[in-house]
């Protein structure tokens, strides 16, 4: 027996946090681990200060990998041991969408070149829920939190969305896709629903 590992993902603005944070004060989830990529480790800190510089993509790649295979041993392998159910904001999907983008002009399936680098050590997660948004309204809504990062870009975001939706498209039984153009009671509702129904 071991725990459950779901993880959140979406393009910036998508409303995970706005989520998260009715999600932690929610009775049902008063034993899940919650945590997020990057993390706040100081792998995590060397990954935000490649998001905020002009830093090779590849290098950035491995730094983010680098604080997943972190992540992974000290924290999420660790608690499902311990049988509890995690939830992840963010975790391998964000490179793969990213990452996938970042380094189009690198790889001939960037994608599938992250995720190789990935096989035999990540775990795959035993549920996705995808915050699935046009990335113009996810943009205005992060007009609303002052500096952008060089990720919130709307022509970028398109094809950040454009990956997620393959994702989910090539692993329909673990990916589900949550439309967040929705008032966010609906969202947390159905967030809720299917976080209860799963674990
Ligand atoms: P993410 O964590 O996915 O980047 P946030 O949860 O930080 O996104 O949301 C970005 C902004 O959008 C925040 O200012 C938040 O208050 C707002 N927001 C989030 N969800 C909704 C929603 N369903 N409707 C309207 N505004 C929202």
């Amino acid at each position: 027996m071991s725990g459950k590992l779901i993880t959140l993902e979406g393009i910036d603005g998508s409303g995970k946090s706005t989520v998260l944070e009715q999600l932690k004060a929610h009775p049902v989830m008063s034993s899940v681990v919650f945590t997020r990529e990057p993390t706040t480790g100081w792998i995590g800190n060397a990954v935000e200060h490649a998001i905020h510089s002009n830093t090779d993509h590849l290098a950035e790649l491995f730094l983010f990998t680098a604080d997943h295979a972190e992540h992974i041993s000290k924290v999420i392998q660790p608690a499902l041991k311990n049988e509890k159910n995690v939830i992840s904001d963010r975790y391998s999907d964000s490179r793969y969408a990213y990452q996938g983008v970042t380094l189009s002009s690198r790889f001939d399936d960037p994608i599938k070149w992250i995720q190789s680098i990935h096989s035999g050590w990540t775990i795959v997660p035993d549920m996705t829920i995808l915050f699935d948004i046009d990335p113009k309204i996810a943009v205005e809504r992060c007009g609303n939190r002052g500096k952008q990062t060089k990720f919130e870009k709307i022509g970028f975001l398109e094809r950040v969305r454009a990956n997620y939706l393959r994702l989910a498209k090539e692993e329909p039984q673990r990916f589900v896709i949550v439309d967040t153009d929705r008032s966010i009671e609906k969202i947390e509702a159905d967030v809720v629903g299917l976080l209860t129904s799963f674990v």
